[in-house]
């Protein structure tokens, strides 16, 4: 299965791929964490990302295309992808299209700017599996390691408010228009993102007919 997961910064995409892929057995490919792992590397590309991420800009249709490329060969296109946080502009649409022909889903997942704020600014990541968490919702304490490989959790730079506000400006102006996109095509399944990890989880599941 060849799918898609759109959604405003936080609406909680990442999530909810990590779990899709891994109970349809596809792999998950998110250009965010793609990026994320060449600044860590700190190659010069690396450093050109984290300037552009830290403010809440996309990335440029090549480079990301680049950095997608590679992960989309041979298996993977044969058994199938869940790709996160692409495509993000109608160029990448275009270039997607080249190398994978018709998708079959695209998920979106609706949530209000209010609720993206406040999880955005609560968020954590593991450094070394990149599991979620919320330090609110999963009552995290400074210091605490993730729970399950004991990786450091660690908060986005693009976390902050001054970038979330630009992420979602971005996201409304060259994102949002894709959706009708796919939604013409009819691949479209919308969910409403507002419930628990596993109520979206569950619902997004059942649409997919698994
Ligand atoms: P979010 O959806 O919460 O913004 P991601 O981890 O998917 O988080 O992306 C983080 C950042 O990585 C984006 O704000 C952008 O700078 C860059 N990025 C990721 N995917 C793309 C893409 N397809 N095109 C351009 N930039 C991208
Ligand atoms: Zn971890």
């Amino acid at each position: 299965m060849k799918l898609l997961i759109f959604g405003a910064p936080g609406a909680g995409k990442g999530t909810q791929a990590k779990l899709i892929c891994e109970k349809l057995n596809i792999e998950h490919i998110s250009t965010g964490d793609l990026m994320r792992a060449e600044v860590r590397e700190g190659t010069e590309l690396g450093k050109e990302l984290d300037a552009i991420m830290s403010r809440g800009d996309y990335v440029s249709d090549d480079t990301t295309f680049e950095l997608l490329k590679k992960k989309l060969t041979g298996k993977v296109l044969e058994e199938g992808f869940l790709l996160d946080g692409y495509p993000r502009t109608m160029e990448q649409v275009k270039m997607l299209e080249k190398i994978v022909g018709e998708v079959d889903k695209a998920i979106e997942i609706q949530i209000d700017n209010e609720a993206i704020i406040k999880r955005l600014s609560t968020r954590r990541v593991c450094d070394s599996c990149g599991k979620i968490y919320n330090a609110v919702t999963d009552g995290l304490e400074k210091g605490d390691q993730c729970k399950t490989c004991e990786g450091k959790l660690y908060q986005r730079k693009d976390d902050t408010e001054e970038a979330i506000k630009i992420r979602l400006e971005t996201y409304e102006k060259s994102t949002k228009p894709l959706i009708n996109y796919y939604e013409n095509k009819g691949q479209i399944l919308s969910v409403d993102g507002a419930g628990t990890v596993e109520e979206v989880n569950k619902i997004i599941l059942k649409k997919l007919g698994v």
